[in-house]
């Protein structure tokens, strides 16, 4: 008889399937609301996971019932040897499948090798559509760059690439029109995400932030209305719409005017090691320190439940406790 499935699930009935793997808190960007503070709070690249413990910890997590993991950091395309460890991460039996977030800085050069290694789908971050803009929130007048990223991925086949855009008042919303007004031309899927005011960078920024809600009435109010589209199993979090005619679609992720904590499926690694089970809440398990010690895969099976029965219901971080539960950067947590 064929063994069944696993399956994670915590306290609250969740099921945990969805794994996000931070392979460095270094960038080479310096956006104005995540600066990684170079050094101070990053781990050292001895203090990081090994990419064969990151397997190792994979390869468990999925016997466990994770079905998908995504790359993320800092920058995970500035790791050396990336593309191997993707080769072999899209390699392991059961997981269905390996994604990508990226500033794509570096996706020009590096989107053909990434593609042949195993990666479909592509996360791109991208906050502005003007090159002066970018090089302003970003620090680095590099906005062709990432175009250019861009559309090598669209010419390779990558389907989907999402561009993720974090709204923020009095930064970039005068361009959340022209963001979607790139979905009826092009089959991108933009995605708006509510600026978090968290970590150092963005303590003390909760005036940028822009809920979701005015995104849609000012997108609708210039391009129409916009019809829901429904969602894929391995999907996130975000609600996702189409204009008329659009070959690609507008996406919007509320972390904070309408929080998903109810249906969340996540497992956060960060590159030093530490097991995260809520993106917004300060609570984290040191699994580098078990691997260190030699643990076995039992125990860091029993690591990863743990953590998952410790999941908290909700963040605290929701619209009116701004100060919420979390002070960790986002550069060291991986988004
Ligand atoms: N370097 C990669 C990138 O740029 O996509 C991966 C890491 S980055 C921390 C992951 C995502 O987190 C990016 O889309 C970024 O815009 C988002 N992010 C970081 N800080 C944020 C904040 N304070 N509020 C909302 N999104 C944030």
């Amino acid at each position: 008889m064929p063994a069944m499935p696993s399956t994670l699930h915590d306290t609250f009935a969740r099921t945990i399937s969805y794994l996000r793997v931070s392979l460095t808190g270094q960038c080479n960007l310096r956006c104005l609301y995540c600066r990684p503070l170079g050094g101070a709070g990053l781990p050292s690249q001895e203090e990081v996971l090994s990419y064969e413990q990151v397997l190792r910890v994979v390869r468990v997590a999925v016997g466990l019932g994770v079905e998908k993991v995504r790359l993320t950091g800092g920058e995970p395309l500035l790791r050396p040897g990336v593309v191997g460890f993707v080769r072999e991460l899209a390699r392991i039996p059961g997981l269905v499948e390996v994604r990508l977030t990226t500033n794509g800085v570096l996706l020009a050069e590096m989107a053909a090798e990434l593609y042949q290694a195993g990666i479909r789908k592509l996360n791109i971050s991208l906050d502005s559509l003007q090159r002066q803009r970018f090089a302003e929130i970003t620090g680095h007048d590099l906005f062709e760059r990432v175009w250019a990223g861009i559309e090598a991925s669209r010419r390779l086949g990558f389907s989907p690439i999402k561009l993720n855009a974090v709204a923020m008042a009095g930064v970039n919303d005068d361009e959340l029109v022209e963001f979607a007004r790139l979905t009826l031309s092009t089959p991108l899927n933009v995605r708006f995400i509510e600026f978090m005011p968290v970590g150092q960078a963005g303590a003390g920024q909760g005036s940028r932030y822009l809920p979701v809600s005015v995104i849609r009435e000012r997108i609708e109010a210039a391009l129409g209305e916009l019809t829901p589209v429904k969602s894929a199993k391995l999907d996130g979090p975000a609600r996702v719409f189409t204009l008329a005619g659009a070959k690609g679609s507008v996406g919007f992720i509320s972390p904070l005017s309408e929080h998903f904590c109810a249906t969340c499926n996540r497992l956060r690694l960060t590159a030093a090691g530490r097991l995260r089970s809520c993106l917004l809440t300060d609570q984290e398990t040191d699994l580098a320190a078990a691997l260190r010690a030699g643990c076995d895969d039992q125990a860091i099976a029993a690591i990863i439940r743990q953590t998952i029965r410790d999941k908290p219901q909700g963040h605290t971080l929701a619209a009116g406790q701004r100060l919420g539960s979390c002070h960790g950067e986002m550069s060291r947590i991986g988004g």
